[in-house]
């Protein structure tokens, strides 16, 4: 008999839930997690909850509470004057919210029978695991299902070695301690745009440079276009098309040369994707067979070429999002429990944590065109808003995109406040088939930004009220 039912390998979003699932299913669940903070003491949640969702939204909102007091308060009548931040006690306050939310992953795991070991874990044959604790000590365990979810690792470029003093993973991006005069950001992805307007707000001068011809490829063209406006107006300098081929540290300076150009900073980041995190692990000679970019392949169910062996999360590719990893994780706790249950791929949101936000489901315009599929748009902006006008945050608008003949929706894009939090109702509308005239007859409390969406679906059958 083997020692667990399941063993989970990885305590971020993906295998902490995956691990709490299968426990209140009965099932005799161990979390094996090598994740050590500053203290050489376990911190379970993964990159979410150490380096990456977290982290980066405390000082995403700890900045935006400076600029608003610079830029803003004013027209509330609020006076700000010689108004000052202090980065240590900022990056205390984020730390204090990692450490929080670290030890409550340990309280869900004591609560739910969540038996947690901290080591470095390796399969072996039969579904054993070796796991070696940070002391050197090793033991080896067996289950009756292994659940792989070792996340992702920033991606390091050969021409921009990652030194972490001046040019910096997205770890080290949450940890500078002084506001850089220059920051040079390569990759105008999610990180990149966080953290480029993380160190913008407290005074950076930030210059983004993207490979890429397009802003934003992946979102909605007319979207991703108010997104750059604004954010240029935020002084986010972006150069697309940017073709980066050295960057060399010399004299307390990052010469970074791109096209046939050269920009000069203080601290260069190097945002441009993460890669899978299989080190140590001996996947392949245990028989998991990987693709080209070393992502775990999985089958529908996220199960590996190996009946009882599964992997989640980012280490199989995919959209790389926490809500992602979470949801795998219980889909597979349920199906190893003999339940069914199913991932719906198609209804992930997307959400890029700027000011404003930008936030999307399903189908982009430029997708829908490109699959001739026939389609009838409604939109809203929330300059039109009520809302939005009384908080005075009225840039952007809301997208929706229904079926010409069903009217189902396609896909929702919002750029504006609080997208995060919008975009929910536009994934539930989708996941419960809803069509747009359904969202157009719900009932929108007054006032409230989500009448924005409520609008955006009037205007699919050209019903808008106020716009
Ligand atoms: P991870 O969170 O990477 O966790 C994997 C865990 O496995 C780690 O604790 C690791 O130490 C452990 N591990 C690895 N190998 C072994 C081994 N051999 N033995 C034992 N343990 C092992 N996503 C969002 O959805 N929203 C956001 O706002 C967001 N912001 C982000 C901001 C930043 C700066 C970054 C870097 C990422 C952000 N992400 C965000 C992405 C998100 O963090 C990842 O998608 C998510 O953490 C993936 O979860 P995971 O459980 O698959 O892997
Ligand atoms: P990303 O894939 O989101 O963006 C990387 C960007 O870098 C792309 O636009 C790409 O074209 C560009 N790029 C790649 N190579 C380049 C080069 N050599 N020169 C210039 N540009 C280059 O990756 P990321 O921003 O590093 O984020 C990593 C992962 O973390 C993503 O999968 C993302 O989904 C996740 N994440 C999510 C959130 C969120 O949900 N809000 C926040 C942060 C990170």
């Amino acid at each position: 008999m083997a020692d667990y039912n399941v063993i989970v390998i990885g305590a971020g979003p993906a295998g902490y839930v995956a691990a709490i699932r299968c426990s209140q299913l009965g099932m005799k669940t161990v979390c094996v997690d090598k994740w050590l903070n500053s203290e050489n003491q376990a911190s379970l949640g993964g990159t979410c909850l150490n380096v990456g969702c977290i982290p980066s939204k405390a000082l995403l909102d700890s900045s935006h509470h400076y600029s608003f007091m610079q830029k803003q308060a004013a027209t509330h009548g609020i006076k700000c004057d010689n108004v000052t931040i202090d980065i240590k006690t900022m990056q205390t306050r984020k730390a204090e919210v990692v450490e929080t939310l670290t030890k409550g992953i340990a309280g869900l795991f004591k609560k739910n029978k969540v038996t947690s070991i901290t080591g470095t874990a390796k399969l072996a044959a039969n579904k054993q695991v070796i796991i070696t604790e940070p002391d050197g000590k090793q033991q080896t365990i067996s289950g009756d299902n292994i659940i792989i979810a070792t996340g992702s690792t920033p991606v390091q470029i050969p021409i921009a070695k990652f030194d972490n003093k001046f040019i910096l993973d997205s770890t080290g991006a949450l940890a500078i301690d002084k506001v850089p005069e220059r920051l040079g950001v390569i990759g105008a992805g999610a990180i990149g745009l966080e953290l480029g307007s993380v160190w913008s707000r407290l005074g950076s001068q930030v210059t983004v440079l993207e490979a890429l011809p397009d802003f934003l490829a992946m979102a909605d063209r007319k979207i991703a276009t108010l997104a750059q406006r604004e954010l240029k107006k935020q002084g986010l300098a972006i150069n697309l098309n940017a073709q980066v081929t050295s960057a060399t540290v010399a004299d307390d300076e990052v010469t970074v040369s791109y096209s046939e150009q050269q920009l000069v900073v203080d601290k260069l980041i190097v945002a441009v994707g993460r890669k899978p995190h299989t080190d140590n692990l001996d996947a392949n000679e245990a028989g998991i067979q990987m693709d080209e970019r070393g992502f775990i392949q999985v089958d529908k169910q996220c199960q590996t070429a190996i009946a009882g062996i599964y992997a989640i999360g980012d280490v199989i590719g995919g959209a790389m999002l926490a809500h992602k990893g979470s949801e795998e994780g219980v889909m597979v706790a349920e199906l190893i429990a003999g339940q069914k249950s199913k991932m719906s791929y198609a209804t992930i949101p997307f959400v890029i944590y700027t000011h404003p936000e930008i936030a999307w489901v399903g189908k982009t315009e430029q997708q829908l065109k490109s699959a001739k599929i026939e389609y009838k748009t409604g939109q809203f902006p929330f300059a039109a808003s009520g809302r939005a006008r009384a908080s005075g945050d009225t840039s952007g608008m809301v997208r929706i995109f229904a079926d010409a003949k069903t009217d189902s929706i396609l896909g929702v894009h919002i750029f504006g406040n609080n997208a995060s939090e919008l975009i929910t109702e536009a994934v539930v509308a989708m996941e419960l088939e809803a069509s747009a005239e359904d969202l157009a007859r719900t009932i929108h409390a007054h006032p409230t930004l989500a009448e924005a969406v409520h609008e955006a679906a009037l205007g699919v059958d050209g019903r808008t009220i106020h716009a």
